[in-house]
């Protein structure tokens, strides 16, 4: 997952919780409230019926018991009931709120007068009715607990005043009659819903249907104990509200009130789904509100950090192109100075200008490591360079060293073998010469004095022995031997030369010298192979270490061998330079490429096959001239040949410690 992603999704799961929990705290508080004030109302309008009721109650018994003030004691006594009828007649034209109608029942229950007159009921005896005994048990007028009139099928609301004589004798009682659901009295009250589906009923002590808005249920005991819980509580005393279900099992928001003054208990029901409505549609609004919210959050956060980022990224792909710097390049300083300038926007960045700044520091240092690190490996091949040409000469030397003494000892050895065979060759050449003498004289003797037979013989026997041959041939042998013992004795005599034990010492030499000794012991080497030509000058003695010098010599003359195919010439010229002389090897071989050129003083360069080339000669004979204080040159032309021309100071001006 990528920085990027993650900061999002943290971004979004932020907001989605803080605004999901604040939904939910803020749902949760307002449900809460939204509950109470809802079943608070609904209290309210219950409590409002209540009052309203009692009112009405309070208001019917007083005009009844008013009215049965009006009525005339005496015409009642008396039997005058016309008279009364005629009020009662009046009443019922002034106060429609009795639009039943009034009657009088006697102490006894006897029904003495109405109005509408009713022929039937004129006295019949109504003792029976629960408000006559109850207004007569409690000498006071009362409100009748309703109930349908057999003449109309009518709910009727019978109000009573209690009627008695000045004495206090019971007269009977006043009814004044009102329907139930007459549109003066209570009727209109359960018309009245609440909120859309929400409505009141009343009902009494004994579970007696008053008031419903369904007729039916009017005066009807359809609610069995157990149904409806509140139901049955307000009947126990119990007012408030709450959530209920009712007896038709609908979950329901319930007030209950007592009526005061009577046993009436009005409730006011609302169902549940309908008052928290709102509250639904407020939950759906704020769920809304934070799916909305989040998926904006989302969109916002994508943004933000899609732009906060982007810096970041930009630093991240600049950081990547950087380039590894190359430490051969020259300019190095100026490539890293240049790659860094790739930071610099980044650098003033207020988040990520420290992490651009370590970067660039670290790239720094990298770049200058880098450079360390380099110049180190330059110094140290450098050094095992030196180190390898400095063993190759130590080689060299030791290889010299040894053959030089190898060659001394030879020399001595053979030098004195030498010495009495050159001796005895002069010796036997003078015995000869005598015995030849000795011999000429006996045979001139001979041929004037012997006889012919013994001539003869004489003549035969030196013919046969080839006396005269062997004469001339001796002086021959002789010579040869002397001459050859001669040439031993030079070999010998530059074998010391060469040697560093006889000569390692520094001096003055007459370098035309030095190369005839060199020539001689390389005579070997070049003869089969080269015509050497000479074109020495008069040179001045040069000081040096004349046994290296000759090694110099050496290398360069078996080189030049070495380079020519079959037969061709080795050409050796000396110069007097003043204070310096000049040296040069000339041979028509193969000559040396351009590109090798340099490489040929280096030590172990050969192109020669294993065995034959060390790769050594060059760089020794350069070492040796260098430090003599002069200087090797090298001129070559592939197929023609080349050229070595060295100069050498004559007063050696070089370092010459070695
Ligand atoms: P080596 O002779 O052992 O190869 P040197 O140091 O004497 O080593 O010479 C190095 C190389 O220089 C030789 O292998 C050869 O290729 C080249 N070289 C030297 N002298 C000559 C020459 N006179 N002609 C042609 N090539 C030469
Ligand atoms: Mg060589």
């Amino acid at each position: 997952m990528t920085l990027r992603t993650k900061v999002m999704l943290s971004f979004v799961l932020v907001v989605a919780l803080a605004l999901g929990s604040s939904g939910y705290v803020f749902l949760s508080y307002f449900g809460a409230s939204f509950r109470q004030s809802t079943l608070a109302s609904l209290d309210s309008i219950a409590l409002a019926r209540a009052v309203r009721i009692a009112d009405y109650q309070r208001m019917q018994v007083g005009i009844a018991r008013h009215l049965g003030t009006i009525i005339p004691v005496k015409a009642l006594k008396e039997g005058n009931y016309q008279q009364i009828e005629e009020l009662l007649e009046l009443f019922h034209k002034n106060f429609p709120m009795f639009e039943n109608g009034f009657f009088i029942l006697s102490a006894t229950g006897e029904n003495l007068v109405d109005f509408p007159p009713n022929q039937e009921n004129r006295h019949k005896n109504f003792a029976y009715r629960e408000y006559f005994q109850r207004t007569m048990n409690a000498q006071r007028g009362l409100i009748g607990q309703p109930y349908r009139s057999k003449r109309s099928g009518e709910a009727v609301l019978t109000f009573t005043a209690y009627l008695q004589d000045e004495d206090g004798t019971p007269l009977g009682v006043l009814g004044c009659s009102a329907q139930l659901l007459g549109e003066e009295g209570l009727g209109q009250m359960r018309q009245d819903s609440i909120g859309k589906t929400g409505y009141s009923y009343v009902y009494d002590q004994s579970r007696l249907m008053i008031l419903h808005p369904v007729d039916e249920r009017v005066l009807t005991r359809d609610v069995p104990v157990g149904a409806n819980k509140l139901f049955d509580a307000a009947i126990e005393g119990y007012s408030g509200t709450s959530e209920t279900v009712n007896s038709k099992g609908v979950h329901m928001l319930a007030a209950f009130q007592h009526v005061p003054g009577s046993d009436w208990i009005i409730a006011c029901q609302q169902p549940a789904e309908e008052a928290y409505a709102a509250l639904k549609t407020t939950k759906l609004q704020i769920m809304f509100f934070v799916i909305s919210g989040s998926v904006i959050a989302a969109l916002l956060g994508l943004v933000l950090v899609h732009r906060s980022t982007a810096q970041l990224v930009k630093l991240e792909e600049v950081t990547a192109d950087l380039s590894v710097p190359d430490v051969e390049d020259q300019s190095l300083d100026l490539l890293i100075s240049a790659e860094t300038a790739k930071l610099e926007p980044f650098l003033t960045h207020p988040e990520f200008g420290l992490l651009a700044n370590t970067i660039r520091e670290l790239y720094r240092r990298l770049g200058s490591a880098l450079a360390d690190s380099h110049q180190m490996t330059t110094d140290l091949e450098q050094a095992y360079l030196q180190l390898k040409q400095t063993q190759g000469q130590i080689l060299q030397q030791e290889k010299m060293a040894s053959i030089g003494q190898l060659a001394a000892g030879v020399a001595h050895e053979i030098n004195n073998p030498m010495g009495f065979i050159t001796s005895n060759l002069g010796t036997l050449a003078k015995y000869q010469q005598k015995l030849f003498e000795y011999q000429k004289n006996l045979e001139a003797s001979l041929n004037e004095t012997a006889e012919e037979g013994l001539k003869e013989r004489a003549q035969e026997l030196r013919k046969k022995l080839k006396i005269d041959y062997l004469r001339d041939d001796i002086d021959d042998l002789l010579s040869e031997s002397k001459e050859g013992a001669e040439r031993v004795r030079e070999i010998v005599q530059n074998l010391k030369g060469f040697s560093r034990v006889d000569q390692a010492e520094y001096a003055e030499v007459d370098l035309n010298d030095c190369l005839d000794k060199t020539l001689s012991i390389a005579a070997n080497e070049i003869k089969y192979k080269a015509q050497v030509e000479k074109d020495y000058g008069e040179l001045p003695l040069v000081a040096c270490f004349p046994q290296q010098l000759n090694q110099v010599f050496l290398n360069l003359l078996v080189n030049a061998a070495q380079a020519i195919e079959d037969h061709g010439i080795i050409c050796i010229s000396t110069l007097d330079l003043g204070d310096m002389v000049q040296i040069d090897i000339t041979d028509n071989g193969s000559g040396i490429p351009a590109e090798n050129l340099e490489k040929i003083f280096e030590p172990f360069f050969t192109t020669k096959e294993v065995g034959k080339g060390t790769g050594l000669g060059m760089s020794i004979s350069y070492e040796i001239i260098q430090k003599h204080g002069g200087d090797i040159q090298v001129a070559s032309e592939v197929g023609q040949g080349t050229t070595f021309s060295i100069t050498l100071p004559i007063k050696g001006e070089g370092n010459l410690d070695g």
